[in-house]
């Protein structure tokens, strides 16, 4: 299934869409629902494709952008909370605020979870996700470097584009994922690189905090970070998903 939330013009909701148009639901995608309406496809205004109470990242999660940044392999997941007001929406704007400084994308697997999920083991950990979408760790680097700690820098409003859609059904272990600025390859990477699987860390996560439908797990950046400028527009793509899409100002 490809799950979406979507504005219909009087409120937000969630439907399942193919190519050329959404089945709207009657509840949540976590819950029993039934299908209710069908619009367009074309034209639809895509919102992100999860309400989380919580989206958690988890730094230096693949060797290239460890090696990249001079880091030895973490012995364990390193975790950070972004807040669900950084969410953006598919095709929305990244405001680059006002003296902050250097603004990189970083394009990221985000795993969307399904059902309540509180101390999983690793090989339960499969049955808690609803599925898959794409994402961009927007993160101010000066500020990440200069505060020392990362809230600030991963945290302002639209700082978490998300989307377009979640896919349920596939397999997460060896995704080609690349970032496009201004539709040139910046980091192109198979997530078969990542230190910490998504089984792993949803057990880990899940160990430290009870995660709820619709959290996110963002699963860390490969290799190639740099910097956004306005007037760029940047792509997350993930195979089996699609591209996510962001204009910065
Ligand atoms: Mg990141």
């Amino acid at each position: 299934m490809r799950v979406v939330r979507v504005f219909t013009g009087e409120d937000v909701r969630y439907g399942l869409a193919d190519a050329a148009s959404i089945t709207l639901l009657t509840d949540e995608p976590f819950s029993s629902y039934e299908t209710d309406d069908v619009i367009s496809m074309v034209g639809a205004r895509l919102m992100p494709p999860a309400m989380p109470t919580k989206i958690v990242c988890v730094g230096v999660n693949y060797k290239g952008h460890a090696r990249e940044m001079g880091h030895e392999l973490p012995p364990e997941p390193l975790i950070f909370l972004k807040p669900p007001t950084s969410m953006n929406a598919p095709g929305g704007e990244i405001h680059i605020p006002e003296g902050v400084g250097r603004v990189d994308y970083e394009g990221e697997l985000a795993v969307v979870i399904g059902r309540r999920a509180h101390r999983v083991s690793v090989a339960d950990a499969p049955s808690y996700i609803l599925g898959y979408t794409c994402a961009n760790d927007v993160t101010a680097r000066d500020l990440q470097k200069r505060d020392g700690q990362w809230t600030r820098a991963k945290g302002f409003d639209g700082f978490c584009p998300l989307g377009p859609w979640v896919e349920t059904d596939i397999d997460p272990t060896d995704l080609l994922l690349e970032t496009l600025v201004n539709g040139k390859v910046v980091q192109s990477a198979r997530t078969s690189d990542m230190i910490f699987s998504v089984p792993t860390l949803v057990s880990f996560i899940s160990g430290v905090m009870t995660l709820l439908p619709g959290d996110i797990v963002l699963t860390g950046t490969p290799s190639g970070i740099g910097p956004l400028h306005a007037g760029d527009t940047v792509d997350v793509r993930i195979e089996g998903i699609g591209a996510l899409t962001s204009r910065v100002v």
